[in-house]
């Protein structure tokens, strides 16, 4: 019978290219096949890269051959963000202004899923510059959720996370900054997580906000964003990276010992978000499903309260611009980028290149940028900011003293229409719950939790932990996802219902 791989996990697919059930260049086939089939309706990639793929696939099969031991992801198909560096590849941050960038080098995070057995195959969309919560700002196409084409992905990690949702790749890299993983991943039905930051290495991932970026995978189970997180922080700590730290690689471990029940733990949940303006009744009542969940595991339920978290928005559209307006600056169609033709002077060539390089939304942010951290401005908004900053991480700090992780909703409402928020302050607000993460620093999940009983679109819950407790995600959240399996299972386990039964039998 022929293998329908596209409903595989990643430790399933590794589990038989090891044991020689089938081939790594099967698997990549298979997952090229269904780009193929499905990429017209979701438009997930930028690059589709068969060559790498069946290189790399040939590689893992001609070790095994050679009876070399296997490394953990050996033959699982992966995509990656195109914001990070991959030789091979263009990186292109779905900007003109990088249309026909070739990356010099892989960045760390890609190297390590390659050293891990993945197979690359292709470079995801994403919101310009990782500008956005939509992957309607793509400068080349949008993205559609797989589970609705007519509606956004989310972002700015939107391709990374249809790709897994339509049952193209298992797995997939994105960055997020303000939410860009945990927001799409909660939109498309499919596990995503952002580990603390400084877990992963950001060396080769083109800098949006220097002090708030961090890269994490997305999949279709929590073992397999645990196997790729191990694959992440494998090696240790990046001596390329100054902000990098040493992880322990400790989370597949945790997601297979989480069966054994959650008694002793405290779970918080915060009262102001979850009665907040804006929170869909049935983000919320999924919201509480997965802490019914967790309570039946064992785990206790605690209010806690973060006070200063309204500021987070505030304070991330001060802080995100600042730093995007200096790292941005290079782009300049001198040293980097598109260069306008024609152009007889440095100041001619970087105007220019710059007004016809970037988009609305990557041009507002480093408006926005250059006059927040202009003189007199400058002590107003960055002082401010960089305060509450503070006080958003001790307000965290407090709260982890009484609980070992806080429950949130993800995002407040479920996948949008392509073009439903025009505003671009309604967009922001999207990352209501995923911004004060990306401020205090600590990591987050987003895990679905079934289907909304309004829009029958994918809904998911977030938990958040203690800086550098990033094990803990993956413990409570396969306790939800274990419970909430059967409500949503083709979000879980299988791929979006839009292609479940097309073009299935692939091997
Ligand atoms: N949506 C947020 C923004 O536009 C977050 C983006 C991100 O995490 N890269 O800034």
């Amino acid at each position: 019978m022929a293998t329908n791989f596209d409903s595989l996990t990643a430790a399933q697919l590794a589990a038989g290219v090891a044991s020689g059930a089938w081939s790594a260049v099967e698997v990549a086939r298979a997952a090229l096949d269904a780009i193929q089939a499905r990429e017209t309706e979701v438009q997930a990639f930028l690059q589709i890269t068969p060559e790498l793929a069946i290189a790399a696939a040939e590689r893992v099969d001609a070790a095994r051959a050679a009876g070399e031991p296997l490394p953990p992801l050996a033959g699982v198909p992966v995509a990656i963000k195109d914001n990070m560096n991959l030789t091979g590849t263009r990186t292109t941050c779905a900007s003109r202004m990088l249309e026909n960038y070739e990356s010099p080098y892989t960045a760390t995070c890609v190297q390590r899923m390659l050293d891990a057995g993945c197979v690359p195959v292709g470079k995801a969309n994403m919101d310009e510059f990782a500008f956005g919560s939509s992957t309607d700002s793509s400068a080349f196409h949008p993205t559609n959720n797989p589970w609705d084409t007519s509606r956004v992905p989310g972002g700015s990690s939107g391709g990374s996370a249809a790709a897994v949702a339509a049952g193209m790749v298992p797995l997939s890299l994105g960055s997020d900054t303000g939410g860009s993983i945990r927001q799409p991943a909660a939109l498309c039905g499919v596990v995503g997580m952002k580990p603390t930051y400084g877990a992963v290495s950001r060396y080769g991932v083109v800098a949006f906000g220097s002090s708030l970026d961090q890269v994490g995978p997305f999949g279709r189970t929590v073992e397999d964003v645990a196997l790729a997180m191990d694959a992440l922080v494998a090696g240790g700590r990046d001596a390329y990276d100054s902000t990098s730290q040493e992880v322990a690689p400790s989370f597949t471990q945790a997601a297979r010992a989480s069966a054994e029940g959650l008694a002793g733990t405290r779970i918080g949940l915060v009262p102001a978000f979850m009665d907040a303006e804006g929170l869909t009744p049935e983000v919320r009542a999924g919201v509480m499903h997965a802490a019914a969940a967790l309570e039946a595991a064992g785990a206790e339920l605690v209010e806690v309260d973060l006070p200063h978290v309204d500021a987070a928005i505030a304070a991330y559209y001060v802080i995100g611009p600042a730093e995007a307006f200096s790292n941005l600056a290079r782009f300049d169609g001198i040293r980097y980028g598109y260069q306008e033709p024609g152009c007889t002077t440095l100041a001619a060539q970087s105007a220019l290149s710059r007004a016809h390089g970037f988009g609305a939304e990557a041009k507002r942010r480093q408006m926005l940028g250059a006059y927040l951290l202009s003189s007199g401005v400058y002590d107003t908004y960055y002082y401010a900011a960089q305060k509450a900053r503070t006080l958003i991480t001790d307000d965290y700090n407090a709260a982890f003293a009484q609980v070992d992780a806080i429950l949130m909703p993800a995002t407040p409402h479920a996948a949008f229409q392509h073009g439903e928020i025009s505003d671009p302050t309604q967009m922001y607000l999207s990352d209501m719950y995923t911004i004060s993460l990306n401020i205090a620093g600590n990591g987050g999940i987003s895990v679905p939790v079934g289907l909304g009983e309004d829009s029958g679109l994918p809904m998911a819950a977030q938990l958040v932990a203690p800086a550098f407790a990033d094990e803990r995600l993956i413990t409570f959240a396969a306790a939800i996802e274990r419970a909430c399996a059967s409500a949503s299972n083709a979000s879980v386990l299988g791929v979006a219902p839009a292609f479940a039964g097309k073009g299935g039998e692939l091997a």
